[in-house]
């Protein structure tokens, strides 16, 4: 008689404790095994982490790497096909990035340890020699119309029903990345705006990000799984645009968004805030007043939360500065500057992010703000309409910023728009620090786009809700 091996103990639905892989703090954390396979010499457990972990940090675990907490239990339910990542890897231009969920790429891509994804096309094959053939001769460029241009940056809009295929394979891509996404093959309802950077600029910000990762892996206690690896170099041309992020919106929709990614290879670099300050601007232009499609993941909603308090920030500093005149201090220059003299008089404007389509916009209604006592008070109302923020997520903006409401305003006296404007200051520090992307913006007056039709929102109803209490 032989004696089960303590292994024999874990078996689908054990409840188990073991490291996620991707956390900085590497404590253990509880979760269940909801896959087990068998390899030559060993069995790998796949975890799953329970809530508040994200999905994201599901990983295969080894026997010893896994502590035994209790056994199945009676209301386990044998996981479903979708919540066992498929594809462990992939290699893309000069990476190899571990995914992060499942995606429903068609059989036999689906069971693959490594795909091969084209980074131009995001064609996919399973054997490296078709992928590397395919690569050296694809000759693709993002489809759809170019609508918004600058040294850097471009954006296109893609119709998801005349380009039904290349949106598929950015659907079917992204949802190694993203949880919870659905569609994958039903595009005709989405309009993609996908976004490139020239090659130079990413080649730069990686080569900072990648000396500051190595000092960071100085530090054992730091995982670097998540980070990508670079394979060897298939050199693309410096002023080559390459695809680095996009979002989509539904054509029959008020969200300003309904999915936002950047290629995960690109992460850190700035990219997410420039799509989602693109979202706003495109939704300003329609009339709308909105947010993104919820429930936003653990990520989407630390980006956007960041994006809607720089974006609170800036809207009182405006404000504040039309009230108590300029608070003096030194803005850091971004590039597009240099590139684009700009007129005296305009030189406000490049202190708020993409304002140009605010002027315009406030110029068609009245403001509201009123005095009461001594304190100046800006609605939450007028915040959203004049940035397309919707108003409740300007009321957690209003927490980040720990601004002073009474009532449906918000309380800007003077001492609190010079908190203000530190706080942007030490924002865009930072922001100068760090990459050529992340100090860029995306300047109003290179987007040439007009809504489409179904898209745009009257000026009597969508924008006109946010604000009742008149
Ligand atoms: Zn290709």
């Amino acid at each position: 008689m032989t004696t089960p091996a303590p292994e024999d103990f874990f078996a689908v639905g054990t409840n188990v404790r073991a490291v996620p892989r991707e956390e900085s703090l590497c404590q253990p954390a509880a979760g269940t095994i909801i896959h087990i396979k068998e390899l030559p010499d060993h069995m790998e457990y796949f975890v799953r982490f329970n809530p508040p972990k994200d999905q994201r940090l599901s990983d295969w675990y080894r026997y010893p790497e896994m502590e035994f907490v209790s056994p199945v239990s009676q209301n386990f339910k044998t996981p479903k096909i979708h919540e066992v990542r498929n594809i462990e890897y992939i290699e893309m231009g000069n990476y190899k990035l571990r995914t992060w969920y499942f995606s429903p790429y068609p059989p036999p891509f689906n069971q693959v340890e490594k795909l091969f994804i084209c980074q131009r096309c995001l064609k996919y094959a399973r054997k490296e020699e078709i992928y590397q053939k395919h690569v050296s001769e694809c000759k693709f460029t993002v489809p759809g119309i170019k609508i918004y241009e600058d040294h850097m940056v471009s954006v296109y809009e893609v119709d998801g029903r005349t380009e039904k295929l290349f949106c598929q394979f950015l659907c079917l891509f992204s949802k190694l990345f993203l949880d919870g996404k659905t569609l994958y093959y039903n595009t005709e309802h989405f309009v993609f705006y996908v976004m490139t950077i020239k090659q130079s600029y990413l080649d730069q910000d990686l080569t900072d990000m990648y000396s500051d990762i190595k000092q960071a892996q100085k530090t054992p206690s730091l995982p670097s799984r998540r980070l990508h690896t670079p394979v060897q170099q298939k050199g693309a041309k410096s002023d080559e645009e390459q695809l680095v992020g996009y979002f989509s919106k539904e054509k029959l929709s008020l969200n300003v968004l309904s999915c936002i990614l950047t290629f995960p290879m690109y992460l850190r670099l700035g990219i997410g805030n420039l799509l989602m300050d693109f979202a706003y601007i495109l939704a300003r232009f329609e009339n709308r007043v909105g947010g993104p499609e919820e429930p936003l993941s653990d990520l989407g909603e630390q980006s956007f939360k960041s994006y809607w308090k720089k974006r609170l920030y800036k809207y009182l500093i405006d404000k504040g500065q039309e009230k108590f005149g300029a608070f003096i201090y030194t803005e850091t220059q971004n590039e597009s500057e240099n590139e684009s003299q700009i007129e005296p008089q305009k030189t406000e404007d490049t202190l708020s992010m993409s304002n140009a389509s605010v002027q315009s916009w406030t110029s068609q209604r009245p403001r509201y703000n009123r005095k009461q006592g001594s304190d100046f008070e800006v609605q939450i109302g007028d915040i959203s309409y004049e940035t397309g923020i919707i108003a409740k997520h300007v009321r957690e903006a209003c927490e980040l910023v720990k601004a002073k409401i009474r009532k449906e305003n918000i309380v800007l006296t003077k001492s609190y728009y010079y908190e203000c404007c530190k706080q942007m200051q030490k924002i865009n520090n930072t922001r100068a620090q760090k990459g050529n992307i992340n100090r860029h913006d995306i300047d109003v007056k290179y987007l040439v786009w007009e809504p489409y039709p179904a898209m745009f929102q009257q000026m009597t109803d969508g924008g006109a809700k946010e604000e009742d209490g008149e």
